[in-house]
């Protein structure tokens, strides 16, 4: 038996494990069933391939899409791994001739679709397989209170049940709530498993919300900025991403566009014209994304703030899932607001809409604090000890000067006071604006407010920078906004004593906010640009012969740690973590080739100065 150790370095070209990965694999060979927690890009794939190698004979993986699968079996494939998916589009002879295969013990990793255990034939034949090893990825998708629920894989239980000997179950989820993992190890008939959470920190991503007076002009800057690089661009309606993908390919930008009012033909076409790296940047609404495993991503900026954390986090997260460097982008705006609320009250449910609004205001609050976005986030899934300076997000690493509102907010919630005692009721922040500005339109002095001691306190402040307080202190706690279509405002436990104490309260600029071009993005590793051009060239044209996208030639990390350690050999090459023996059999040559003309025009260039240098 070969040691998981061996295998991750010779199959997969990397030489440590990163945490929980070995500790998964050790229980996983000790024949525990295990749920493993981990974020996108963690490495989850890695802890049940490992095994699946170490122990021999065959491993099932049951997967939800064909995107996914595909994505792989082919990186398997790439690393010299047997590996192949069955899923219900195909014909029953292809089929056929697949589990012969698996028969005759050529298959080592076989990745099933959830809705062929559905077909008593397939069942039966699957029977006779004898899988060692039984996986569940995306495993959350069993869950009826999980996003993506399949009612398919209620039936994976069963499956493994009626099967002569009980195959070591693992099960893999990036979903973080507690209840849909209690709920997985519950449907899926775990056996106390070993459950294993790394937590939901995604350390390469730079979290950032701006402002922008126009988001066209500051997109355009900001996607010129990653020269090529993929991306994507959030919108929340149709519309949005129509104009949005007009005004970049207008520009001169390589831009497609995916929504659901799309034909089926153009959201494929779309789709592979981004994986495969030929239009570099995606726009799309959230229908866009599942089942995307392209790893290249180097950023994701949305045009429009989400309805919700989770959901934010969830497309952000498409970012750079090969562990190097990427940026989320938020641009916000209060119509962003209006649109949210508008979705929200299609819906039918009162208590789904209500919990639909809590969601609501954890986003808008997310966008207006000027603490750690990071650790905002992290705490909103209720992970504990979270630090709260991650260096990393806009927030942190703002070289914005923070103005002292404390006075301003005082202010603000005094007025909050005053108009309740007045008026006996709560009321929105229009209302509130208004009065601060010393308005006297309806229903200011009919109400008598034009009489109270707060009115007209902030007159000499545009009705905009009264707002964007307002939503600060309620992003920071000290205002509460009820649910609903027209929220109202009210104390919460923090605002009396704030009132009363010395506590300052320092809050961003949003006006001096660095646009795009000064924000200084760790978005690329130091890296010459120019070689990196060329290796990603030379990937494209290797992928394309292959036909597999071209991150499952050779990760962006991988041509990043080659731009910098320059090797000159096969040796050197095979230790750039990313590199497997099989990869470096097929492509070692030709990428080796590329960085060695690179070299030699290099020093032409340098020889080039020195005989300047002579006539200095
Ligand atoms: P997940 O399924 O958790 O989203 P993947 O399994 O796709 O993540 O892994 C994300 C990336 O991390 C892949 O490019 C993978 O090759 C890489 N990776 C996994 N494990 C390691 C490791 N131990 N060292 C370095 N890179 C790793």
């Amino acid at each position: 038996m070969k040691e998981p150790l061996d295998i991750l370095k010779d199959v997969f070209g990397y030489t440590s494990f990163r945490k929980g990965q070995s500790a998964i694999i050790e229980r996983i060979l000790e024949g525990r069933d295990t749920l493993g927690v981990m974020p996108t890009g963690a490495g989850k794939s890695l802890c049940y391939q490992i095994p699946a190698l170490t122990l021999g004979g065959l491993a099932v993986v049951v997967s939800p899409l064909i995107s996914l699968m595909k994505d792989q079996v082919d990186a398997l494939r790439q690393a010299g791994i047997a590996a192949a998916a069955l899923n219900s589009s195909m014909k029953w002879d292809e089929t056929r001739k697949i589990l012969d295969s698996v028969r005759r013990e050529e298959i080592s990793l076989l990745y099933v679709a959830p809705e062929r255990f559905e077909n008593e034939a397939f069942r039966d034949l699957f029977k006779t397989l004898d899988a060692r090893l039984f996986v569940i990825d995306e495993a959350h998708c069993v869950s009826q209170w999980g996003h993506d629920f399949r009612p398919s894989y209620l039936n994976l239980s069963k499956m493994v049940a009626a099967l002569a000997k009980r195959p070591t179950l693992a099960a893999f989820t990036a979903t973080a709530t507690p209840e849909v993992r209690d709920d997985i190890a519950r449907k899926l008939e775990l056996r106390e498993p070993f459950v294993l959470t790394t937590g939901f920190n995604r350390e390469n991503l730079f979290f950032q919300v701006e402002h922008p007076k126009d988001k066209l002009e500051f997109l355009l800057t900001y996607v010129k900025k990653f020269s090529g690089a993929p991306g994507i661009v959030y919108c929340s309606t149709r519309r949005g991403a129509e104009n949005v993908r007009d005004f970049l390919r207008g520009k001169g930008i390589d831009a497609v566009r995916y929504h659901a009012g799309l034909e089926d033909s153009e959201r494929r076409e779309s789709q592979e014209a981004f994986i495969y790296d030929r239009d570099p940047v995606m726009v799309a609404t959230n229908a866009f994304g599942m089942g995307i495993d392209k790893s290249n991503v180097r950023y994701v900026l949305h045009f429009n703030m989400p309805g919700s954390i989770d959901g934010y986090y969830q497309e952000a997260g498409r970012a750079g899932r090969d562990g190097t460097p990427a940026d989320c982008t938020l641009l916000f705006a209060p119509r962003d607001i209006v649109t949210a609320r508008f979705l929200i009250e299609q819906g039918e449910d009162e208590e789904g809409k209500r919990a639909a609004y809590r969601k609501l205001q954890a986003m808008v609050d997310y966008c207006n604090t000027g603490r750690c976005l990071r650790a905002a986030i992290l705490e909103y899934f209720g992970e504990a000890d979270v630090p709260q300076n991650c260096d990393a997000c806009g927030n942190c690493v703002s070289s914005t000067e923070r103005a002292d509102v404390t006075v301003e907010a005082k202010k603000i919630l005094s007025c909050v006071f005053r108009i309740e005692e007045r008026t006996g009721r709560r009321f929105g922040s229009g209302l509130l604006i208004a009065v601060l500005r010393g308005s006297q339109k309806d229903p200011i002095k009919p109400l008598g407010l034009d009489t109270i001691s707060t009115w007209g306190l902030m007159k000499e402040y545009p009705r905009d920078r009264v707002k964007e307080m307002v939503d600060f202190l309620t992003a920071e706690g000290l205002l509460a906004v009820s649910e609903g279509e027209y929220p109202v405002l009210s104390f919460t436990p923090r605002t009396r004593p704030f009132l009363k104490g010395q506590e300052k309260l320092l809050m961003h600029r949003r006006g001096s906010q660095k646009g795009p071009e000064e924000v200084e993005r760790k978005t690329s590793p130091t890296a010459d640009q120019e070689l990196f051009k060329r290796l990603r060239v030379l990937r494209r044209k290797l992928a394309e012969e292959q036909e597999v996208p071209p991150y499952i030639v050779f990760t962006d990390a991988v041509l990043y740690a080659m731009c910098s350690s320059l090797p000159q050999n096969g040796e050197e090459l095979l230790a750039i973590p990313g590199v497997g023996k099989a990869k470096l059999a097929r492509y070692g040559k030709s990428f080796l080739q590329v960085i060695r003309e690179w070299r030699a025009v290099r020093k032409i260039q340098r020889q080039g100065d020195c005989e300047n240098d002579r006539f200095i």
